[in-house]
C-alpha cells in the first residue's frame, strides 16, 4: 500500500500527523470547545430565508469582498469591543483557521518564522508548517502564564516575523494581561518589526475585555475572532480579523478569489441579526464554566483559571497519566480532550446536564485513584 511518505511530499510534511481531535459518537461530547446549544429556531428560519435568497443567485460568484458581512461584523465589534472599527478594518474567511492561514501566507512563508508560547493552540504551529513558515515554540511558566522576560528574550533572539498571542489561551483557559500583550508588541517591533496576532477566539467568554482598543496606532497588530464559539456556529466556518486597513489590503494578495461562498455570507449575516440571543447563551456558559472550576476544585483537582468556555484540570501523574484518565472518562460516556499537555486534560463547558455527567464521571475517577 502506498503511504504518504512514498509520495514526493514536501520534506517538512514527512512523518507528521494532521490535526485530529477525535470525532466520536458518545453521549456527552465536551472535547472541541463547541457551543452545546443548537441555534434557536427563529434563527434557523432566518438562515433558511437568507440562504433561499442567496440560492437564487448561485449562478453568480459571491461578493468577493463580503462587504455587507464585514460591515455587520464591524458593527458587532464596535458594539462589544469598546473600540470603533469600520468595514475597512475587518476581513473575514472560512473560520479563523483560514484567517490565520492568510496571515501566515502574507507575513510568514519560506525563509520566515512565527512564534507562539506553548502550550497554546496547536494550529498556529501546524498552519505555519503548512505555509512553509518556520515554527518557534516559545516558553510559558509552570502555571501556564506567559513568562514575559523569557518571551521577550525569545523574540529578541529569534526575530520572528509573526508572533501569536492567544487570549484566553487554548488549551489552558487563562487570559493574557493587556500589559503583557503590549510589552510583547513592543519587543516584536524592536526585534524586526513583526506582525503580532492576538487570537481572541474565546474572548466573549472572558471576565475581561477584548484587546481591540490596542489596535489604535499599532498597524502591526491583528485581532482574530471566530463565530465558532460564542455564536454557536462552528459548522458555519466563519472567522474574521480586525486590524489596520493596510492589513486588510495585504491579506487580499493571498486570499483565493470568492473564498467566502454566498451561502456562508448569507448564513453569517442571519446569525449576526440574532447576536443578542446568542450572547445570552454565552452568559449561561460562563456560569457553567465557573461552576466547573469550583466543583472540580471541590473534588480535589488542580484547575487552571479560565476565561474561556473550557477548563483545564489535572493533575494526572505517571507516564500516560492524562491519557489513562481520558480513557476512563470516555468509558463513562464523556469525551474530553487530551491536548498532550502532560498531567492535564481539558473539558469544554456543556449544558448543565452534560456538565453534571462529566462531574459524576470525574468524581468516580477520583475515588478510584484515592
Ligand atoms: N483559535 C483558537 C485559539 C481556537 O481554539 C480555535 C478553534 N479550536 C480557532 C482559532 C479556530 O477556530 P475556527 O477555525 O473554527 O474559527
Amino acid at each position: 500500500m502506498t503511504g504518504i511518505d512514498d509520495l514526493p511530499v514536501r520534506d517538512e510534511l514527512r512523518g507528521k500527523s494532521p490535526y485530529g481531535a477525535p470525532q466520536l459518537d458518545v453521549p456527552v461530547r465536551l472535547n472541541t470547545n463547541e457551543n452545546p446549544y443548537a441555534l434557536p429556531e427563529p434563527l434557523v428560519e432566518r438562515i433558511v430565508e437568507r440562504v433561499r435568497e442567496a440560492a437564487r443567485n448561485l449562478n453568480r460568484y459571491p461578493d468577493r469582498d463580503a462587504v455587507e458581512l464585514r460591515t455587520e461584523l464591524a458593527k458587532y465589534l464596535t458594539k462589544t469591543g469598546k473600540h470603533a472599527v469600520g468595514v475597512q478594518n475587518v476581513w473575514a474567511a472560512n473560520g479563523s483557521n483560514e484567517v490565520i492561514q492568510q496571515l501566515l501566507q502574507t507575513f510568514g512563508g519560506p525563509g520566515r518564522t512565527a512564534i507562539g508560547f506553548e502550550p497554546s493552540y496547536s494550529m498556529h504551529g501546524l498552519i505555519s508548517r503548512g505555509t512553509g513558515t518556520g515554527w518557534i515554540s516559545g516558553p510559558r511558566n509552570e502555571d501556564f502564564t506567559i513568562d514575559l522576560a523569557a518571551a521577550e528574550q525569545a523574540i529578541a533572539e529569534n526575530k520572528p516575523d509573526v508572533v501569536f498571542i492567544t487570549t484566553p489561551n487554548n488549551p489552558t483557559g487563562n487570559a493574557v494581561p493587556p500589559e503583557t500583550v503590549l510589552a510583547l508588541y513592543e519587543a516584536a517591533q524592536a526585534a524586526k518589526p513583526s506582525m503580532v496576532v492576538v487570537d481572541e477566539a474565546y474572548i466573549e467568554f472572558s471576565h475581561g475585555d477584548s484587546l481591540l482598543p490596542l489596535l489604535e496606532g499599532r498597524p502591526n497588530l491583528v485581532v482574530s475572532r471566530t463565530m465558532s464559539k460564542a455564536f454557536g456556529a462552528a459548522g458555519l466556518r466563519l472567522g474574521y480579523l480586525a486590524a489596520d486597513p493596510a492589513v486588510v489590503d495585504a491579506v487580499q494578495l493571498v486570499r483565493l478569489p470568492y473564498h467566502l461562498s454566498a451561502v456562508t455570507q448569507a448564513t453569517a449575516l442571519a446569525a449576526l441579526e440574532h447576536t443578542d440571543t446568542l450572547l445570552g447563551y454565552v452568559e449561561q456558559l460562563k456560569t457553567e464554566r465557573d461552576r466547573l472550576v469550583l466543583e472540580l476544585r471541590a473534588i480535589g483537582f488542580d484547575v487552571t483559571e479560565s476565561d474561556a468556555n473550557f477548563v483545564q484540570f489535572g493533575r494526572f501523574d505517571g507516564e500516560n497519566g492524562s491519557h489513562t484518565a481520558w480513557q476512563k472518562i470516555l468509558d463513562r460516556g464523556v469525551l474530553v480532550r487530551d491536548n498532550g499537555v502532560p498531567g492535564w486534560l481539558r473539558v469544554s463547558a456543556g449544558t448543565p446536564a452534560e456538565n453534571d455527567a462529566f462531574l459524576d464521571a470525574v468524581r468516580e475517577l477520583k475515588k478510584e485513584q484515592s
